[in-house]
């Protein structure tokens, strides 16, 4: 296929600008060359009509567990990859909770390698903080920086010890590398299986309470003030939290959060059936959680939408609601869920919904700014907001099928997304000659 493409009509979304412009763009050498109207097809251009859709700079998804190296039953670089092209995704940033842990130069660029094997879009790899994510000794973190980890996390396994996360945070300062916390407390939380409220007391379930979370939001937060390091609060789930990122923002720590799909889009009554595709960590909370979550992103204290991709197999999510791992699939989907809860339901528009999925991200990790200017390259998603589409994991691109929207009515979808000038994902729902 040819790597010239033009593509007509569309609407381009760009929130850097604040701007909505209708025009074509002309892409070759795997960079955008051109925009204009009434821009005239050469010919050898692969010619795609946008008309009715919207174009974005390719969405950057800042939490995502692919499952390389050792768990490629549920998923590996190659279909986790084409599950984010899917998704409109160009960038995905992976989590270190792999087997084995990436806390180490030789796995870290075992990695790197089938990444340039097996991607087909950009994944940065976050390093481990701690080796084994044990939380207990220091990864080499200046080695894993100058190898290329992105940033540092032991989500999953977060760090307990205050000590330890004080001095991983004077390396991320040495770094400029963003530490990124999936803020538990595992003593309050241990035993949990869904947030704690009057659900969790008549499924007879062990409920994790909000001080889980904020309890070690606070405490990290501590060490932040103290170290003055970049740190990023991922999956914020809760009210009480937002709180003390918004306090520390003002405060002027270089502190950021990101959220969830579901967690903007659901709340914990989708446990009830003992559900374990709404088993996640943390857990889908209340319809105030929600709605301050919301609100969160409408005062910019949070920036950013990550997705928390964790694919597992239907065996392991077929035990019993207690026993079956946390965690659910959400690339393919997250546009359309987000767009839905975001602004179909008029919170913010969709220019500010676009910059959560790009700019935002971007930013928090220190990324260059996406762009669909001229000379930058040709990384961009074209969405139809038209269309209604029943989202069947059977059929998607990911390995796993843990998806709370399986079968679920959804609006408006990626239909195509171009990486590095080629198209990485296009649906039948658009036209391409
Ligand atoms: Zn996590």
């Amino acid at each position: 296929m040819s790597d010239k493409i033009l593509i007509k009509n569309g609407l381009i979304l760009d929130p850097a600008k604040n701007s909505e412009l209708k025009t074509d763009i002309r892409i070759a050498g795997g960079e955008i060359v051109e925009w204009g109207t009434e821009l005239v097809q050469t010919g050898e251009e692969n010619v795609i009509d946008a008309s009715g859709c919207w174009i974005s700079a390719g969405f950057i998804d800042i939490h995502t567990h692919m499952r390389d190296l050792g768990q490629k039953d549920k998923e590996d670089i190659h279909t986790g990859t084409k599950a984010a092209a899917a998704g409109g995704f160009t960038t995905v940033v992976t989590m270190a909770n792999t087997d084995p842990v990436i806390d180490n130069g030789m796995t870290l660029s075992m990695y790197l390698q089938k990444i340039s094997e097996r991607a087909v879009i950009e994944v940065l790899p976050v390093a481990a903080v701690t080796k084994g994510l044990a939380g207990q000794e220091l990864t080499n973190m200046v080695d894993l920086s100058e190898m290329g980890a992105i940033a540092f996390s032991d989500d999953g396994k977060p760090i307990q010890n205050m000590t330890v996360l004080r001095r991983a945070l004077e390396y991320a300062r040495l770094t400029g590398k963003t530490i990124i916390s999936h803020a538990e407390d595992l003593d309050l939380s241990e035993g949990g299986s869904m947030h704690e409220c009057a659900l969790s007391t008549e499924l007879g379930l062990q409920g994790i309470s909000y001080t889980s979370e904020t309890v070690a939001v606070a405490r990290e937060l501590e060490m932040v003030r103290l170290t003055q390091a970049p740190y990023h609060f991922t999956h914020i789930s809760c009210a009480s939290s937002l709180d003390l990122i918004r306090r520390a923002k003002v405060e002027g720590l270089s502190v950021t959060g990101d959220v969830t799909p579901h967690h903007l889009a659901l709340t914990v009554d989708e446990v009830a059936e003992y559900n374990t595709n709404a088993k996640m960590n943390p857990p889908l909370r209340t319809g105030r959680d929600r709605s301050e979550l919301i609100n969160a992103i409408k005062d910019g204290t949070i920036t950013a939408i990550a997705t928390d991709h964790a694919p597992h197999t239907k065996l392991e999510k077929s035990r019993p609601f207690t026993e079956a791992p946390f965690g659910i699939t959400g690339l393919e989907t997250a546009f359309s869920v987000v767009y839905q809860a975001l602004v179909l339901e008029k919170h913010i528009s969709i220019l500010e919904l676009i910059k959560l999925l790009t700019i935002g991200p971007a930013r928090i990790l220190d990324l260059p700014v996406p762009s669909l200017s001229a000379g930058s390259p040709a990384n961009l998603c074209i969405i139809d907001p038209r269309i209604q589409w029943t989202y069947d994991t059977s059929h998607g691109y990911s390995k796993s099928t843990n998806s709370p929207w399986d079968q679920k009515k959804l609006t408006g979808r990626v239909v195509c997304t171009i990486y590095k000038g080629q198209i990485v994902y296009r649906s039948e729902a658009i036209t391409a000659h």
